[in-house]
């Protein structure tokens, strides 16, 4: 039976939940949402006054400051999969889970990742805008086939590997670098490359499928990209800080590449946007690539699925944790 009065405080940053996601919570928890983007002060001042248990980080960040602020704070889930914005190591030092929406996007993601090669080799949103403008390029136009070219994978994790299955029917050879993942996990026909240099060497189109960390930051830059063959694209739907921008929009001036595609950017929104599109060819989407109807109902869900289990003290889903490690040692 639920209770009459809310047990528990929980914290949104984003001004909605999924309605299915709020039935979850309603009864349970009393629900402030904080807005999209909110001020990392402002946002621990709402915690501190809220005496939030539970917070929902869908957009903006959870710094040292946001994760210190309640003193009742038992759980950060995340409205989604990366947590780079979430102070892991603040949360962990307060044995405090952070939990992810493992399964919630990896197939809107990786549909994604599949649309904005198409659309590069395509030209589709070029050709779609200059029609609108009254033009018929047919003429002189040459598009890409992706049949049977080289794709390269960097992380094979849920969308590296989702992107692998949608891709089968073109036939593609398939390279992956991924230094976490057990050689025995691999399926037939999809082969591990290292150096990282022998997959950018070879690959035709690059897509990056790995978290950001202190070891992927600017893992694609000046080097790399002169690696990387003067007729590939590169697909980015992982994070931004991965590709250091600096060298990408050099190396589509220079034509080292081909072109991009781009959904997440080093900062969002980009200060200079009008420079990134004036480097290339570029097709660039607004870091939606998890943004669809289903994605957001179950992201929703396993957040509030995550802080409900937390909050009634049953142990989380190893999985899904950011700091497995508080499973394994006691407060
Ligand atoms: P996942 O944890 O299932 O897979 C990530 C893979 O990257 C793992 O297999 C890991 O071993 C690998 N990896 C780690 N470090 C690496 C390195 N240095 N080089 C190569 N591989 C490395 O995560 P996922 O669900 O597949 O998501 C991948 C990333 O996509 C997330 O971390 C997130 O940042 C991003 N993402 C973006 C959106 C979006 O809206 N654009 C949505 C969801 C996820």
């Amino acid at each position: 039976m639920k209770s009459e009065k809310p047990l528990y405080s929980v914290v949104v940053t984003g001004d909605s939940l999924a309605p299915e996601a709020m039935k979850l919570l309603e009864g349970a928890c009393r629900v402030v949402f904080a807005g999209p983007y909110p001020d990392p002060s402002k946002l621990a001042q709402l915690l501190h006054q809220e005496k939030a248990q539970g917070l929902i980080l869908r957009t903006g960040k959870a710094t040292a400051e946001v994760i210190q602020a309640s003193p009742d704070l038992k759980i950060v889930a995340k409205h989604g999969v990366g947590y780079d914005a979430i102070d892991v190591a603040a949360a962990t030092a307060l044995r405090i889970p952070v939990l992810i929406s493992a399964s919630a996007n990896f197939e809107s993601v990786a549909e994604h990742a599949l649309g904005l090669m198409l659309a590069l080799a395509k030209d589709i949103a070029r050709m779609d805008t200059r029609m609108h403008q009254g033009f018929w390029d047919k003429t002189q136009y040459r598009g890409v086939e992706l049949f049977r070219k080289t794709l390269g994978l960097i992380g094979f994790g849920r969308i590296g590997r989702r992107v692998s299955q949608l891709v089968a029917p073109l036939q593609m050879k398939i390279l992956i670098s991924d230094p976490y993942i057990p050689q025995e996990s691999i399926p037939a026909g999809i082969q591990s490359v290292s150096p990282l240099e022998n997959l950018l060497k070879e690959a035709d189109i690059v897509s990056l499928h790995c978290p950001l960390t202190q070891e992927t930051r600017n893992l694609i830059g000046d080097k790399e990209l002169r690696t990387m063959k003067k007729s590939a694209f590169l697909i980015n739907t992982a994070r931004g800080g991965i590709v250091n921008e600096e060298a990408l929009i050099a190396a589509l001036r220079e034509g080292k590449i081909a072109g991009a595609g781009l959904d997440t950017f080093s900062k969002e929104p980009p200060d200079d946007l009008r420079r990134l599109c004036e480097a290339g060819k570029l097709v660039l989407t607004p870091h939606i690539a998890a943004s669809t109807d289903a994605a957001f109902t179950r992201m929703g869900v396993e957040a509030a699925q995550n802080t409900l289990t937390v909050l009634e003290g049953k142990p989380p889903d190893k999985n899904s944790m950011a700091n497995p490690e508080l499973l394994e040692t006691k407060g």
